[in-house]
């Protein structure tokens, strides 16, 4: 592979050119003053952000510890997201060039860099042999793994070293408040938010080298009890320790810690090992060291360690010192450890084994140089770190503050993790509660049939469906797989990204509709197979038939939701002439009245209707009176399916007409703007709303007197954009799509169309 800069320069060149040239000029003012140019940036803009989203799985990113997506809304902190992976993504970009030109250079024309890698010219990733077949680590553990739980997490400490606050009083469940369920607080938390750090830290420190790579031996490698003890003594004698591990998320459903990298300022590197199943649950012993304040515990970019420390080993951190938050506070541009590495040691590290499966034992020695090169010179880093920020009092206090947060931050299962949209991004007394990802809380409403929850975002496939703009229509469908994969993950004890992939799921979920002819074995595994690139075939090959049962099942439910929708609509006559709006409101007074006296089980009903100016939406209901929009993407397509279903089942041929026609908006991009919280007079000053009227055929119809021959009231009218043929296509967003493929735009579930219904 050779790169060809040369030729790429000038087009690079002129794309940076004219990238800074539009960020130049003023973008909000030409929003401001152009409405093409609004709603085409406002595309583009979602456009960049579903690339964007595409891109982020690929690179790790450090600040995303809630969901790494970025979203329309959140500026800054989307901001957050991108520049940390564009951190990463850079240094693999400068990674890989470099690996370039040493190729080139075949005798190393000695820089002032030692690198890790320097005998290894491959450049590549390395991972695991998919030959080498490992074997669950877990089941070997002394506590068997349980993944459906039914209490809370609670804190795996027996006994409280360095306590401030007796174990027994911090170690109590906490009641459930209304948005916060029960719980077990950070057992630790009131000593890593108040115990002083070291005084010295405050003071100008001696520098400290760190033993140069090549002179460095092996790491100790730590597997068993009595070596843990002698460890324990070592480490008493230190002042700052190094921390570092590693981990592993595919072949387990919360996730495993593998590897713990030690460095003293005693210059002595170690390897912990706890997958062994005699060693592990020892590890909790080095609290003593790890809760006390006296003894500095370096990390670079704790967030997540902190939350596999607790959860797999019962440890906490007491005076962390997180140079990731360093790097911040300094203001150096770029935050990851190789960065700092290079900074401050000379040293170029590989992130080749980064991503390797770290349960291989024994660990090959590749792997154990790279895990010694995460901590081997971070006390040295640190040091040098410290001697900038002691210059500055306010930013060393500040690193220590979030280094406090960081340690502060609880681990909890989904179940349990708060679910308030306030406090869903964690903070339960000031701490941060992280529960694994994607995971589906074993809640009631989580459990039986389709959810009906009124606040349809945040939920734990909402990201997915939001970032590949699933219709509406299609989230039940999408709602049921990623229940069902959360299911088998946590029954089999792996990942629900081995289960099904995201792609495989959201390829089915676009396959798949109340109008597909054939849901059978045969055309799911082709879905399967065509969706296989990202893994995670070989488990759903097993359960085919259990997987085409179950969408089966829920496109037969989701047609007798139509039905139940098409049986439910009323004709509503206006109640006025003006404020089209009071119209929408009693036809769904109306139904939701009707609808609670049936007491229906699933979606309780749906109320479409037609805003002129507004396009077609729909409503739902539920049972515990919540209304949700279902939003415009159902509208012409399924509506114009109704009116065909009705005149076929009728054998009347169905008015479509429309209203002044030149009072059509063009439906598709209109609503763009309907997503942006309107005036209110915009809803009003248009022609008054009406409420499509569709009665259908119904053999388990209620009202026993209407006659079943009846016929469709055409006196009322039927209010539904002509089927515009060019227009078509735009109603069936997803028809004929790759799944990933980014749709124009995001569709906000509920933001801004709630005006519609807004009383006046
Ligand atoms: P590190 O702190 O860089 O040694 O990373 C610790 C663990 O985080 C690794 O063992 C991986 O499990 C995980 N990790 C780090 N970087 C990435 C990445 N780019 N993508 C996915 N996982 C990562
Ligand atoms: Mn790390
Ligand atoms: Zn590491």
């Amino acid at each position: 592979m050779s790169f060809d800069l040369e030729s790429l320069a000038p087009s690079l060149i002129s794309l940076i050119r004219l990238s800074s040239a539009v960020n130049a000029k003023d973008i909000s003012f030409y929003n401001s003053i152009d409405a093409t140019v609004k709603s085409e940036s406002t595309a583009l803009n979602q456009h960049l952000i579903d690339l964007l989203n595409e891109l982020l799985p690929n690179a790790f990113s450090i600040s995303s510890d809630q969901d790494g997506q970025l979203h329309a809304d959140k500026k800054d902190e989307n901001w957050k997201v991108v520049s940390s992976v564009l951190d990463t993504l850079f240094e693999n970009a400068e990674i890989a060039l470099e690996e370039g030109t040493k190729k080139e250079q075949t005798s190393h024309a000695k820089d002032e860099f030692t690198y890790l890698d320097e005998n290894d010219t491959s450049g590549t990733r390395k991972s695991t042999p998919q030959s080498l077949k490992i074997e669950k680590p877990q089941l070997l553990f002394k506590t068997p793994v349980n993944n459906f739980e039914t209490s809370p997490f609670k804190p795996l400490i027996t006994s409280k070293p360095n306590a401030l606050i007796p174990l027994q009083k911090s170690v109590q469940l906490v009641c459930a408040a209304p948005d916060v369920p029960e719980h077990y607080e950070n057992p630790y938390s009131y000593e890593i938010m108040n115990q002083p750090y070291p005084e010295w830290i405050l003071q100008q420190q001696e520098s400290f080298d760190s033993i140069p790579w090549k002179e460095s031996e092996e790491p100790t490698w730590i597997d068993n009890p009595a070596q843990l003890d002698d460890l324990l003594v070592e480490l008493s004698r230190c002042r700052v320790i190094a921390v570092d591990l590693e981990h592993h998320d595919y072949r387990t459903y919360h996730g495993i810690t593998c590897l713990m990298q030690l460095t003293t300022d005693t210059k002595k590197d170690y390897l912990i090992d706890p997958l062994s199943p005699e060693l592990r649950p020892h590890l909790v012993n080095l609290n003593v060291i790890f809760t006390d304040p006296n003894i500095v515990k370096v990390f670079h970019g704790a967030f997540m360690d902190i939350i596999w420390l607790q959860r797999d080993l019962g440890l906490y951190v007491v005076s962390l010192f997180d140079t990731y938050h360093a790097a911040r506070e300094l203001g150096l541009g770029r935050h990851s450890l190789a960065h700092l590495l290079e900074t401050y040691v000379k040293f170029k590290t590989s992130k080749k084994w980064q991503l390797a499966d770290w349960r291989l034992r024994p660990l090959n020695s590749e792997m154990k140089n790279y895990a010694k090169a995460d901590t081997h010179f971070l006390i040295e880093v640190f040091y040098k770190m410290h001697r900038e920020l002691v210059q500055n009092p306010d930013k060393l206090k500040k690193v220590l503050y979030e280094s406090r947060r960081v340690s502060n931050r609880r681990y909890e299962y989904s179940t349990f993790k708060p679910r308030n949209v306030k406090s869903a991004n964690g903070f339960s007394s000031g701490a941060e509660v992280v529960a694994t990802n994607q995971s589906v809380p074993q809640l009631p409403e989580f459990k039986n049939g389709l959810l009906s929850v009124q606040n349809a975002t945040n939920l734990p496939w909402s990201n997915l469906a939001d970032s590949n703009s699933i219709p509406m229509a299609k989230r039940p469908l999408l709602e049921v797989l990623f229940k069902w994969r959360d299911e088998q993950a946590r029954r089999e004890d792996e990942s629900p990204r081995y289960i099904m992939s995201d792609f495989m799921l959201v390829s089915l979920v676009n396959a798949f509709s109340q109008d597909s002819e054939e849901v059978s074995e045969r055309t799911v595994l082709e879905v399967v197979n065509s969706s296989s690139r990202f893994g995670g075939s070989q488990f759903v090959r097993t359960r085919l038939k259990e997987l085409v049962m179950l969408i089966q099942n829920c496109l037969e439910e989701l047609k007798q939701m139509d039905a139940a929708l098409w049986d439910s609509v009323y004709e509503t006559k206006p109640a006025t002439t003006q404020g089209g709006s009071k119209d929408a409101e009693l036809a769904f007074e109306t139904v939701k009245q009707d609808f609670e006296a049936a007491n229906r089980p699933i979606y309780d009903g749906i109320v479409l209707a037609k805003e002129a100016g507004n396009g077609v939406f729909a409503v739902r209901y539920t049972r515990n009176g919540g209304v949700t929009f279902i939003g415009a993407d159902v509208k012409q397509q399924r509506l114009e399916k109704a009116l065909e279903y009705l005149g076929s089942q009728r054998d009347v041929a169905v008015d479509v007409s429309v209203e002044p026609a030149e009072e059509q908006p063009e439906q598709p991009e209109q609503e763009a703007e309907a997503e942006t919280p309107e005036p209110e007079s915009r809803l009003t000053s248009t022609a008054p709303d009406e409420i499509i009227t569709l009665r259908k055929h119904q053999q388990r119809r209620r009202k026993q007197d209407t006659p079943a021959t009846e016929k469709l009231d055409t006196s009322q009218k039927i209010m539904v954009s002509k089927p515009q043929q060019k227009k078509r296509k735009v109603f069936e967003p997803y028809k004929n799509e790759g799944p990933v493929a980014a749709p124009k735009k995001k569709r906000p579930v509920t933001s801004g169309r709630n005006l519609i219904f807004k009383k006046k």
